[in-house]
């Protein structure tokens, strides 16, 4: 099946977080899936906050969703106002769930009313010996159904007691089939299922029931969510057909795998989209990665723009098995997209990195990150935070090109350039030395980089690479590394770095010479 041969015109579709934790990157990863077949089918995409879990649902954990799918590019038409998010943007709110009483009370007297749905006033403990008592015989637990058949009377009667109660369904025996829009055909017998409770009392419904009364009246077309929840699509369905409702297409997304082929989990690493954002994963990277996690499109292409996507995605090329997750792959993605931006994009991303790592303050409170003012961007001057010397961004930017190549989250540039702003290094002493080099030769190589630098008068790059290279070639062995590794890790403390030129130009004699010294003290 081709999505074109769904006739897909205008689908509203929604995504519908729980506020019960941060943004997880499954939840991300549904939420693009909805937003990108809105948009390639000039749709509407919602966001829905299913907070009726009073007690776990939190208003940082809502922030927390509503800034990191901003912060992906996943915007939605209707919901929470992200300007304002007392405010809503579409016209079939409220869109917090906590806000919906008055609708659920009407779908819920109407099912009692019209027997569709009873008050069931077992207690949990004549609940749980029901339930041992299947499970010994080898049945799956399920609901007797004996307060099914309570007359009017004996539940007035209850309820004027005021015994506890719960809302059931009536769940009708019969074959459940549905058209998955990934799954194709799947069918489930309902008596499997038993009476399900679908409300904690006449104005608070459970997930089930509030989202089937929420996807009708936000007159949802398409439901896209994980596969965690294709054992409630076959509930909902009875909840419609007793409401009388035709009911919306359903496609259910792959579960999510570690690499070790379990579900992902806080044990494979970071879950949530702001610890991602906080390792220096760029939104861009992100969503190209995401999109993979589910959809196929038979190419070997690996890059893929939101707006290509949104030209290109569709569900038909949506797989069914399980979605890998990679995070090779992710880091690859990423710093693909490090090296695309240009290089003043990319040093104010890095910044807060260098900042948080204490390397550089910025000069002025006024002056902190963004650094634009009416309109106009002023120069940016940095301290060092160890030496107290000013820096232009100039500087800075100059330093994060020679690591831009080999960027891969933006968290690393802190460990990558640090010794650009430390007053010393920390060397150990076996790294000074080349392959079969013994203290003597790394000795000597220090000792004659120390001469030939000292010599120069005017110090930039070329003057200190064309200096430094000749002598490389007479050096000993004439492999150019047992003179410039020496050098470089002198300079750097480190075993990979930036070239030891470069890196001389910018550290500015003085500091060069003295770090060269300072190692040749570790080799005596
Ligand atoms: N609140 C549910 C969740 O967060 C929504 C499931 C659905 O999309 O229907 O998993």
């Amino acid at each position: 099946m081709d999505d074109l041969d769904l006739k897909i015109e205008s689908p509203r579709v929604r995504i519908a977080p729980s506020p019960t934790g941060a943004l997880h990157i499954g939840t991300a990863r549904t939420a693009l899936f909805n937003y990108l077949f809105s948009k390639r089918y000039g749709g509407k995409f919602i966001l829905r906050i299913e907070d009726t879990d009073l007690e776990r649902s939190k208003p940082q954990w809502e922030e927390d969703i509503i800034e990191n799918l901003r912060w992906l590019g996943v915007d939605w038409d209707e919901g929470p106002n992200p300007e304002n998010p007392k405010e809503y943007l579409g016209d079939f709110g409220p869109y917090r769930q906590s806000e919906r009483k008055k609708t659920y009370e009407e779908y819920i007297k109407k099912l009692i009313d019209q027997g569709s749905a009873y008050y069931c006033f077992c207690t949990p403990e004549e609940l749980e010996a029901k339930k041992n008592y299947f499970m010994s015989i080898g049945k799956a637990p399920q609901y007797d159904g004996k307060c099914r058949e309570l007359s009017g009377s004996e539940v007035k009667k209850n309820i004027s007691l005021g015994k506890p109660s719960a809302i059931r369904f009536k769940t009708p025996k019969k074959k459940i089939v549905f058209d998955d829009l990934i799954h194709k055909k799947i069918e489930v017998d309902s008596s499997l299922l038993g009476d399900m409770v679908i409300a904690k009392n006449t104005s608070l419904p459970l997930y089930n029931l509030a989202a089937v009364i929420d996807d009708y009246a936000m007159q949802i077309t398409h439901v896209i969510r994980g596969e965690d929840h294709i054992s409630n699509t076959p509930k909902q369905i009875l909840l419609y057909e007793a409401l009388g409702i035709e009911p919306p297409r359903f496609g259910h997304l792959p579960l999510i795998l570690g690499q070790d082929r379990s579900k992902l989990s806080k044990r494979h690493g970071a879950v949530s989209l702001k610890e991602y954002k906080k390792e220096g994963y760029l939104p861009e990277a992100l969503v190209n990665f995401m999109v993979f996690l589910g959809w196929n499109p038979d190419t070997d292409r690996e890059i893929f723009s939101m707006p290509s996507l949104i030209k290109e995605f569709s569900l038909e090329k949506c797989q069914k098995s399980a979605a890998v997750f990679n995070q090779n792959k992710l880091l690859w993605i990423n710093g693909f997209y490090v090296r695309q931006k240009n290089i003043k994009k990319l040093t104010e991303l890095c910044l807060p990195y260098l900042m948080e790592a204490n390397l550089i303050q910025p000069v002025l409170e006024s002056q902190k990150y963004p650094p634009v003012f009416g309109g106009e961007t002023i120069r940016q001057k940095f301290l060092i935070s160890e030496s107290q010397e000013t820096v232009d961004i100039d500087y800075i930017e100059q330093i994060i090109s020679f690591y831009q190549e080999r960027l891969k989250v933006l968290s690393e540039i802190s460990e990558l350039t640090d010794f650009f702003f430390k007053k010393n290094v920390i060397i150990q002493k076996d790294m000074l030395k080349w392959k079969t080099a013994d203290d003597k030769t790394a000795l000597d190589a220090l000792k004659s980089a120390e001469n030939i630098l000292s010599d120069i008068k005017d110090w930039t790059q070329e003057k200190i690479k064309d200096r430094l290279l000749i002598e490389a070639q007479n050096f000993k062995t004439g492999d150019r590394g047992y003179f410039l590794w020496p050098l470089r890790v002198a300079l750097t403390g480190k075993k990979a770095s930036a070239g030891p030129f470069e890196i001389a130009a910018m550290l500015g004699k003085e500091k060069t010479i003295a770090r060269i010294k300072e190692a040749q003290k570790m080799l005596f």
